[in-house]
């Protein structure tokens, strides 16, 4: 049975996205992107796809134009596969995926929803700095709970000797 036009356009349109995903996360991973270019790749993702964009005189190439200024990542003369990979990025790539490495603060494209660290290294680091703040954290807790004790132990005392002395 030969699939229906809208099944087929939507599988070429998942194909597109993961690929220009997965081209994103390659860069970011490759790249020390900063912050100021990581929001531009965004916004100009954001820009591509909202309505009207015709209407501001900007076409397709002056998009990839403008990212390639960032990305650096079209080769000289006609880069078909670079090209192409840019497109699909423009277009599909799932932008609440960016997002930065809870351990080194470095940009990640999250391939996985749940990926919050740039690497299994920065992952391990971070839990172990976890883990070891909740202990110092404790710590901290127990102490002041029994200083609280020791000042409510002196303070009731202090009533049941009649007269509080202030100063
Ligand atoms: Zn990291």
């Amino acid at each position: 049975m030969a699939k229906s036009f809208t099944a087929w356009r939507e599988e070429k349109k998942a194909e597109r996205k993961s690929r220009g995903e997965l081209f994103l996360a390659d860069w970011l991973s490759k790249n020390k992107a900063g912050d100021a270019e990581v929001r531009e790749v965004i916004r100009l993702c954001e820009e591509y796809r909202s309505p009207g964009r015709e209407d501001r005189g900007l076409d397709h190439f002056d998009y990839i134009e403008a990212i390639d200024d960032i990305m650096r990542v079209m080769r000289e003369g006609i880069d078909e596969y670079s090209g192409n990979r840019l497109f699909d990025m423009l277009s599909y790539a799932d932008l609440k995926r960016v997002r930065q490495c809870l351990s080194c603060n470095r940009w990640l494209f999250a391939l996985d929803p749940r990926q919050r660290h740039c690497t299994p290294k920065c992952r391990d680091s971070f839990r172990m700095n976890t883990a070891k703040y909740r202990e110092r954290k404790k710590e901290h807790m127990r102490r002041l709970r029994r200083i609280d004790k020791e000042r409510r132990a002196r303070q009731s005392a202090l009533h049941e000797s009649g007269s509080p002395k202030r100063g």
